[in-house]
């Protein structure tokens, strides 16, 4: 685990007039306070700044982070939002080469960014506890902040390298989680089917998300086994060729 420590603000590259006027109108800017390499691809990006205090925040939440440009954009979710001290925390996966990754592999303490939200992503005021979240290495931060309605929630990810997420997974209090290795024939989603059982038999409320063909799979499985719609939530964090979905 390593943690950088402070240096020089640096931002991601120089937006344009235009959309310099629309980052100062909408978003909210924020410093990088800390960041930890937790796993391989993982890090825990601490932001802070005035703009971040007195903000209403509630788990479940998404912000966006402006890659550059007030027209492109990354979603992460908050794992946690301190109003009072003005800052918040994030679990970034770095999947590939898109512009989240990089932005993510670069960030250095003291860089600069542009923030728009909270905003609503999934209503979690809609769901009670015992909590059921199913998702990926993205889903893994939405799952830390769920612990503050359900401090017993049960995870279960598809993951590409279980050796690295376990090591996020005990970082963050959430060592309980059951990991399934993805295959490319997606044939691990059968693990994850079978999982959805014990979560049923406790009545639990579900959180889907992470990639969009995953969740609409373990959708179908949970009405098909007579989970009311009302139990399941769901949103796509991903989906294979599309870039920055939300
Ligand atoms: C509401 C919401 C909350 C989110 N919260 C988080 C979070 O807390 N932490 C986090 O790490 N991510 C989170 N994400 C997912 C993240 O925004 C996407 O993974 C985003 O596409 C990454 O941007 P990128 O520039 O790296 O890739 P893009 O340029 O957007 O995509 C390039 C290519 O990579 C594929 N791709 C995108 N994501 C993945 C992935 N995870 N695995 C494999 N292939 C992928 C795309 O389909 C596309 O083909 C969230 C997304 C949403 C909508």
């Amino acid at each position: 685990m390593t943690v950088t420590a402070r240096a020089e603000p640096r931002t991601t590259k120089t937006p344009g007039r235009f959309s310099k006027a629309l980052l100062g109108l909408f978003m909210k800017r924020a410093t990088v306070a800390a960041v930890e390499d937790v796993a391989d691809r993982f890090r825990l990006v601490t932001l802070e700044g005035a703009a971040l205090r007195g903000v209403t925040w509630t788990p479940g939440q998404k912000i966006q982070v402006a890659m550059g440009s007030a027209f492109a954009n990354r979603t992460y979710t908050p794992i946690r939002w301190d109003a009072a001290a003005g800052s918040t925390r994030i679990l970034g996966y770095a999947h590939g080469e898109g512009p989240g990754s990089a932005w993510l592999r670069a960030l250095r303490v003291g860089d600069e960014c542009d923030v728009f939200g909270p905003r609503t992503s999934l209503d979690s005021s809609r769901t009670t506890a015992p909590l059921a979240v199913f998702g990926d290495e993205t889903s893994i931060g939405l799952a830390c902040a769920l612990t503050s309605i359900d401090p017993l929630v049960s995870c279960c990810f598809e993951v590409g390298d279980a050796g690295s997420s376990g090591q996020v997974l005990a970082r963050l209090g959430l060592a309980g989680a059951t990991l399934v290795t993805r295959r490319d024939d997606d044939a691990h989603l059968r693990e994850m089917e079978a999982a959805l059982g014990t979560a049923m038999a406790s009545g639990a409320s579900f959180v889907l998300t992470g990639k969009a063909g995953t969740i609409q799979r373990l959708r179908q499985t949970l009405l098909w086994e007579g989970v009311t719609p009302a139990r399941i939530l769901t949103k796509a964090y991903w989906a294979p060729g599309k870039q920055g979905l939300d």
